[in-house]
């Protein structure tokens, strides 16, 4: 742990962060969008090619899940405004959120009930296009409905997937993968809650569970995987396709504003508060919307004071080559979702100067969050996903996002403001597990 003491003056906010305080930290190193694009290797390119690949399988998607009919196949979550929120966090701060509080409700979205969906599935799918290519499974010109035979579900039963996972990407990997007929075998760390490996096995996933943390599950699993020919494992901490599947987000918000007549233009700024664990998700969508809104979009990820992974890896520069243990941190959080000691490094090198800042906050105000939300809009969210509204509540009361404002020529415009906080999961939390929460 010593080793580590001079790097953690590297900058100042890293010696709280070390005492899991609350923090916000500022990014000294964020440029212009065009600035932080130089040498990423990922682009508005790929962003596409994503798009298009989920628009392929829709029909299929479709025929499995009947509930994104309505969206032709495509697996979305709705924005909603949440003013009754907004005015209790306002009665509580002291000072006023300025301009209007949305939610994404990804929390919400089809099949896995987290924002895991975007990612998980469409690496999934990504894999399954490549066996389409390689094994010539389609005709030219054939829907993707096609592979739902049993003749082609038989194909796939010969394949394994097989990934590491704190809950939610379990989930959404185990759920589309057993669905198509793959064997899934789901590396659980110890604490990924019990309901989620249950509801994965009454999919007749494979389920195992390590005592150690993520980072134990991952290797654990990787190695299996890597063991066996007809194996694929997806690697939540170095994939790009995860992250593709992420930033699709970017521009079906961007409809979505449209449709609520939301401008985001130089006066009327956007900010998204995204809760982070290894660095994927919120990477991704950031990546996403910087694609869209570029400067005029400011994101922040929130994590817990004690596993502040993201943070760390970029406040000291050593992304996966420190982890929160390294400076005496537990990594351990009732937010299941964002309990992962060491950051991506990949998603680390792509945010460098792309990303504004971060948040950190305590395991119980999420709580205290998730009953606010609750009470006033009758949404309920699972404790990770909470961490979002730790961003609105620092935009008004702590001086460094004040600092940042200023800095940004950003204080005027903050009556014409969007916030939007993240909602990364919660919509398929069993009723006796939302009441223990409510009642903790
Ligand atoms: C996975 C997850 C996140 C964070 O995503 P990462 O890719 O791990 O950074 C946030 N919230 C919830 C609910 C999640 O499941």
């Amino acid at each position: 742990m010593g080793n580590f003491d001079g790097i953690l003056k590297k900058d100042s906010v890293l010696e709280q962060v070390k005492q899991a305080e609350e923090v916000v930290w500022i990014n000294p190193e964020k440029t212009s969008f065009e600035d932080s694009m130089q040498g990423c290797g990922l682009g508005q390119k790929d962003i596409d090619e994503a798009e298009q690949r989920l628009l392929r399988f829709a029909p299929l998607i479709q025929k499995y899940f009947p509930e994104t009919q309505e969206l032709n196949g495509l697996i979305e979550s709705p924005l909603v405004e949440i003013p009754s929120m907004k005015q209790f966090l306002n009665e509580k701060l002291e000072g006023e959120l300025e301009g209007r509080l949305l939610l994404k409700e990804d929390s919400h979205l089809a099949i896995a009930g987290s924002v895991k969906a975007r990612g998980g599935i469409y690496e999934v799918l990504k894999h399954t296009e490549d066996l389409i290519l390689e094994y010539g499974l389609l005709k030219t010109g054939e829907s993707y409905e096609r592979l739902g035979d049993p003749d082609i579900r038989q194909f796939f039963g010969a394949y394994t997937i097989q990934v590491g996972s704190t809950g939610n990407l379990g989930l959404s990997i185990g759920i589309i993968s057993a669905v198509l007929g793959y064997h899934v075998i789901v590396h659980m760390s110890a604490d990924a809650k019990q309901w989620k490996k249950e509801l994965l096995r009454s999919y007749g996933v494979d389920v195992r569970e390590y005592q150690g943390d993520y980072g134990e599950a991952v290797k654990r699993g990787r190695a299996l995987s890597d063991a066996g020919a007809k194996s694929y494992f997806v690697d939540d901490e170095n994939s790009r396709n995860l992250f593709m599947g992420y930033s699709v987000a970017g521009k079906r918000l961007q409809k979505q504003l449209e449709e609520m007549q939301i401008n985001v233009d130089e006066d009327h700024p956007l900010f998204v508060y995204i809760p982070c664990g290894v660095g994927g998700a919120p990477g991704g969508i950031s990546f996403g919307l910087k694609h869209v809104f570029q400067n005029h979009v400011h994101c922040f990820f929130v994590e817990p004071v004690q596993a502040p992974c993201m943070l760390l890896g970029m406040a000291t520069g050593l992304n996966n080559e420190i982890s929160v243990q390294d400076i005496g941190l537990s990594g351990k959080t009732q937010a299941d979702g964002l309990a992962v000691g060491r950051p991506s490094a990949f998603v680390g090198s792509v945010m460098k100067k792309m990303l504004s800042g971060e948040m950190t906050v305590n395991d119980e105000k999420l709580y205290d969050y998730m009953r606010n939300l609750l009470d006033t809009e009758g949404i309920f969210l699972e404790p990770s996903a909470c961490a979002a509204f730790q961003g609105p509540v620092c935009i008004v009361n702590n001086t460094k996002m004040k600092q940042y404002l200023a800095e940004n020529a950003l204080t005027e415009k903050m009556k014409n403001a969007v916030h939007i906080a993240w909602a990364t999961g919660g919509s398929l939390v069993p009723e006796e597990i939302r009441e223990e929460y409510i009642h903790l």
